[in-house]
């Protein structure tokens, strides 16, 4: 289950921005989960609980907003959604296409209790 590396990742990340920001609890954690990242969110939710079982972090919420695929196209420069995994412009079928966003994960925000 590849959730459990990227809820350690994440922990990381938290944990630093905390040290960065004098925070010692939190009540949630929002994420962007880019739709091409394969991160099924409820196994992450679940990787992080258990990560964090008995911390000064546990029972911080994860909220998550899936971001979907977005792309460039070269040749008619339009921005397009990206769906079913069709790398080709929606307007003019180039594949000459540059993704965007969605494909990684990140901290949007945290809250302090
Ligand atoms: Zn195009």
């Amino acid at each position: 289950m590849h959730e459990m590396s990227i809820a350690q990742n994440l922990l990381e990340i938290i944990q630093e921005e905390m040290a960065k920001h004098n925070v010692n609890t939190l009540r949630s954690v929002r994420l962007n989960i880019g739709q091409m990242s394969a991160i099924v969110p409820d196994a992450l939710s679940f990787c992080f609980e258990v990560i964090v079982a008995g911390t000064e972090l546990e029972g911080t919420k994860l909220i998550m907003d899936i971001i979907p695929l977005k792309g460039y196209c070269y040749a008619c420069k339009n921005e397009f959604l990206i769906e079913n995994y069709a790398f080709a412009c929606t307007f003019c079928e180039s594949s000459n296409i540059e993704t965007l966003a969605g494909q990684d994960l990140s901290v949007v925000e945290m809250e302090v209790d």
